[in-house]
């Protein structure tokens, strides 16, 4: 499936992520509404990683405009900060009521449109005690049929008797792929998470994996090195970063991304947001190799 794929993401700034043809929505910070204008017309889900402001602030403008399509905000269950925000959102935008909050816990699907649904999987960047869900990673799904392997022989006529005597259930089986995963901010802990997944959008605060364990161990994030080390293990088609620390220029990302690219063996189309920039049709851009 071809994805259009809009985003802003620098690090303590604003990160969001606005993938056109399924009207989904990953974080919503400052910038949203003034990034994509009237394209904010065409959001109807939209999946929040976690409470960092840098993540949401784009809700306020956004929700007052918007609010009239509907839409609908997921956030992770024990994260306080959304129930304050509807609430605040309630009075200090009385009319704009189109808006629904819903807490969603990890492992849960959400089903968005026909044969599309989002999966949240709990990540570690808020670490928390008795199994808090306070911060999220999502991955989209496709569901579609295919013709179970011991029927791939059939002549037309056959399958088509078959199909009328004992129905499509017993000839066709559901294939699930994985057209997308947004880690929101999160450490590379698991290696296999990702595997298979069409196109991976992970954050890359750090260059070097260095630089994380300099860092308080609270809300933890990823570093470049430790992304395409892991990205090196897994089968992705195509990779977007973003949450870039401002520290760095770009330049100094891209020369960074090639040095590992090049290290690390990666054959598949790497892409980066760069710093505090606005990206349109990401997928459709150069690679950075
Ligand atoms: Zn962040």
């Amino acid at each position: 499936m071809k994805l259009t794929i809009h985003g802003y993401s620098t690090a303590l700034f604003a990160t969001w992520y606005f993938i056109e043809e399924l009207g989904i929505l990953f974080d919503a910070g400052d910038g949203l509404t003034s990034g994509l204008m009237s394209k904010c017309g065409k959001i109807k889900n939209i999946f929040i990683s976690h409470a960092d402001r840098d993540h949401l602030t784009g809700l306020l403008q956004y929700n007052q405009l918007f609010s009239i399509h509907q839409p609908k905000i997921y956030y992770p269950k024990d994260a306080q900060s959304f129930p304050f925000l509807n609430q605040f959102f309630a009075n200090f935008d009385p009319h704009a009521k189109g808006t629904t909050w819903q807490a969603i816990d990890k492992n849960q699907t959400i089903d968005v449109k026909e044969k599309i649904s989002v999966e949240a999987i709990e990540n570690e960047h808020v670490v928390t005690k008795n199994g808090m869900i306070k911060s999220l990673s999502y991955k989209v799904w496709e569901t579609k049929k295919k013709l179970k392997p011991e029927f791939t022989n059939l002549e037309p006529t056959q399958l088509r008797a078959l199909r009328q005597e004992k129905g499509d259930d017993f000839v066709l089986e559901e294939l699930k792929t994985n057209i997308l995963s947004y880690s929101g901010d999160t450490p590379v802990v698991d290696y296999k998470r990702y595997d298979n997944s069409k196109v991976l959008i992970h954050e890359a605060t750090f260059l070097t994996k260095a630089e994380t364990n300099t860092k308080a161990k609270k809300n933890s994030h990823s570093s470049l090195e430790e992304v395409m080390e892991m990205v090196s293990n897994c089968t992705i088609d195509q990779l977007i970063l973003g949450h870039f620390s401002s520290r760095y220029h770009t330049e100094e990302i891209d020369l960074k991304i090639k040095e590992l690219v090049k290290q690390f063996n990666i054959k598949i189309p790497v892409f980066r947001l760069p710093i505090g920039k606005v990206s349109k049709d990401i997928l459709n851009g150069n690679p950075i190799n």
